[in-house]
């Protein structure tokens, strides 16, 4: 299978739930990029909606959990022992929250610079992800780079669903959307969503994956 599909969603918030319920009733995986330093600290859930541990430890079961920067920083704006530290926390609180190790980044706010990349590459973490939409299926050149090819709410996104599913290219092909669950407001949103994952979902010829396993499957092509 040449062509893969992965999910990337950011910040661990309510709408998680059910975004969740909604990817494993297609049986479609996503990458989860959380901030180990702002999970609430009870049940309750806090100011951005942020999901407390214990609930997200049993959501993500059938997903990947990925990092985020422990404080969601600006990462451009620190220095590079601040970069450091906002990666090394991050990735323990995750590694120890969801008994795993982590692998996966998000930039926070999608920005960086050389200094971050030169801090991520210091790290355990093998790639970080943008929010520069290319709108193209493109597989990334450099894993610190991986460009998205649409937002979950992109205007063109049943589009270049149907593009891809009727895709056939003896290259290997990657279609990557990335969002926030918080962004589905309106039922026209979460509806349209659905209409998305009905048509790329139960493909023989699609792989189905988080950001790491597609990478690693574009690894064995
Ligand atoms: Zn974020």
């Amino acid at each position: 299978m040449n062509k893969m599909i992965a999910l990337s969603f950011d910040d661990g918030t309510m709408n998680d739930e059910r975004l969740v319920r909604l990817l494993d009733s297609y049986q479609i995986k996503a990458t989860f990029h959380l901030n180990g330093g702002l999970f609430p600290s009870s049940d309750q859930t806090t100011e951005g909606d942020r999901l407390p541990l214990n609930c997200l430890k049993a959501l993500y079961t059938n997903h990947e959990v990925a990092a985020h920067g422990f404080t969601h920083p600006d990462l451009t704006k620190l220095s590079d022992h601040e970069i450091h530290m906002e990666l090394i926390k991050d990735i323990e609180a995750l590694d120890h929250g969801f008994d795993q190790s982590t692998f996966g980044f998000a930039y926070p706010f999608g920005v960086y610079d050389d200094r971050v990349i030169g801090q991520l590459t210091k790290t355990k973490l093998v790639y970080a992800r943008t929010i520069e939409d290319t709108h193209r299926f493109d597989v990334p050149k450099d894993f610190y780079h991986i460009n998205p090819t649409c937002h979950c709410k992109d205007i063109d996104l049943l589009n270049l669903a149907d593009q891809f599913v009727h895709l056939s290219s003896k290259e290997p092909q990657f279609f990557l959307v990335w969002g926030h669950s918080i962004e589905f407001v309106t039922n026209e949103d979460w509806a349209r969503f659905e209409e998305f994952l009905k048509r790329v979902s139960h493909q023989e010829d699609i792989f189905y994956g988080s950001i790491l396993e597609c990478i690693a499957h574009l690894k064995k092509q």
